[in-house]
């Protein structure tokens, strides 16, 4: 398979550069699609619908077309290419190298410009999400507000009058798990064994309030293993949702504040828990000062490199646990692999995929939001894989794949536990005391 050639994808829609190089860049890339039309069985908006305009190949015609001006940007055009997850199926197993997920970025972006303004309310709300994700205090703010919202009764109450029965607030309300409150990080934990190296740990936004557990977990099993482990103060969100909905000035804005944040250590690696931030880091642009000094790895890739010393032992887990493998570890980091190798560690665990792993969960992002009827056709299709397989866990490496189904299964009324492969690695590890 031919390596995919990455675009300056943080510059598709920059308007650093003039919009008709920008056009010529993503038409070359465009290019490159010879329309074999083997990606087609690996889309699942084409599984979904059969429809031509819904695949990968479909959709570069459409780009295409309305970038060569062939085609006319009409609201029925921009719907098929937002119906797209991104999840990048289709560039792995495309023989020719084509760099979709960047076209399909880069397309968003150029539509973006060249359509009018969205209402008022909508571009502030954009803002005021966009702004408290990339900025800690106010995202702890806002997390101690919704754990209020939660522990009032008042959530109960909106349940109860059907208030967030329906549209993006029921949306919002149905993916919310019980936060915890919001803490502080220090700025570095000190390594509990024989020193190892430093790394560095990647907090993200959502993962820092609504899956704290997980961090805790990925910071234990580090400082265990004889990691001193680095808390930049100064990170902030990986930019993934501006990238991918048309705001690649604001990515690039965030990739330089976490290169600066990084690179004020010499660290060993920059460790994620959510492959979907893991991706987004991993794939910033050299240029501009956003590299950020050190390789990406998610924590299970890491944690399955490493010699672990023999006090390190697991207690035996008597249960069946189901798998799910997230798009960016599966398309775009290519590692994942790696969570299963790493909980073969459990004694007596019985570990099994989830059929059709490669397929996209609906989450993908702000998807799970903004194309919802997609999004719970995709999913319903992972809830019943796993209520056939008997699964009592569920275990995923990104954090979006983790609250979408588990109100999935919350709605289908299975009591399925879901966490992150971390969560439990570190859940079963016995103290000297249990031994
Ligand atoms: S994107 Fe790749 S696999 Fe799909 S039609 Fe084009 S060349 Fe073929
Ligand atoms: S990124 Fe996923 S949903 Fe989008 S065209 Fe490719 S395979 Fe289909």
């Amino acid at each position: 398979m031919i390596a995919c050639r990455p675009l300056p994808r943080f510059e598709s829609g920059c308007s650093c550069l003039p919009v008709a190089a920008r056009h010529s860049s993503l038409l070359k890339a465009t290019d490159r699609c010879v329309m074999c039309g083997m990606c087609l069985p690996h889309c699942p908006t084409y599984h979904l619908t059969r429809d031509e305009a819904e695949s990968p190949r479909g959709r570069i015609a459409l780009i295409q077309g309305v970038l060569s001006g062939r085609l006319e940007q009409t609201p029925r055009l921009e719907a098929h290419l937002d119906h797209c997850l991104g999840c990048r199926a289709c560039e792995a197993v495309c023989p020719s190298g084509v760099a979709y997920g960047e076209i399909i970025d880069g397309a968003r972006a150029a539509l973006a410009e060249q359509r009018p303004p969205a209402p008022r309310w909508r571009r502030l709300a954009w803002h005021w999400t966009t702004g408290v994700i990339a900025d800690r205090r106010r995202l702890y703010r806002a997390a101690r507000l919704l754990r209020l919202y939660q522990r009032s009764g008042l959530q109960q109450l909106a349940r109860l009058t059907g208030l967030t029965r329906r549209g993006t607030l029921g949306r919002l309300d149905a993916l919310l798990p019980p936060l915890p409150a919001p803490c502080a990080w220090p700025s570095q934990l000190p390594a509990q064994a024989e020193p190892r190296g430093e790394v560095g740990l990647f907090l993200g936004c959502v993962s820092d309030v609504a899956d704290r557990a997980t961090l805790d977990a990925a910071a234990q099993l580090l400082t265990r293993l004889g990691y001193r482990v680095h808390v930049p103060a100064a990170q902030t969100c990986c930019g993934a949702l501006h990238l991918h909905n048309g705001d690649p000035a604001t990515a690039r804005t965030l990739a330089q504040r976490n290169s600066a944040a990084f690179k004020a250590h010499t660290l060993e690696a920059i460790i994620t828990v959510a492959s979907g931030c893991g991706a987004t880091l991993a794939e910033y642009p050299a240029q501009d000062g956003a590299a950020l000094g050190a390789p990406v790895r998610d924590i299970s890739t890491l944690l399955n490199t490493l010699d672990w010393p023999e006090e390190l032992r697991f207690a035996p887990l008597h249960k069946k646990v189901a798998v799910q493998d997230p798009c960016t570890l599966t398309h775009v980091l290519r590692q994942n692999q790696a969570p299963y190798s790493l909980l073969a560690r459990i004694p007596q665990i019985e570990l099994i995929a989830l059929p059709d792993n490669r397929r996209c969960c609906g989450a993908a992002g702000s998807y799970l939001l903004t194309q919802p009827a997609m999004a719970e056709k995709l999913r319903d299709e992972k809830i019943a894989a796993l209520k056939a397989s008997g699964a009592e866990i569920l275990l995923t490496s990104n954090i979006g794949c983790a609250l979408h189904l588990r109100a999935g299964l919350r709605a289908a009324g299975m009591e399925i536990e879901v966490m992150h492969p971390v969560a439990l690695l570190a859940r079963q590890l016995e103290t000297a005391s249990d031994r």
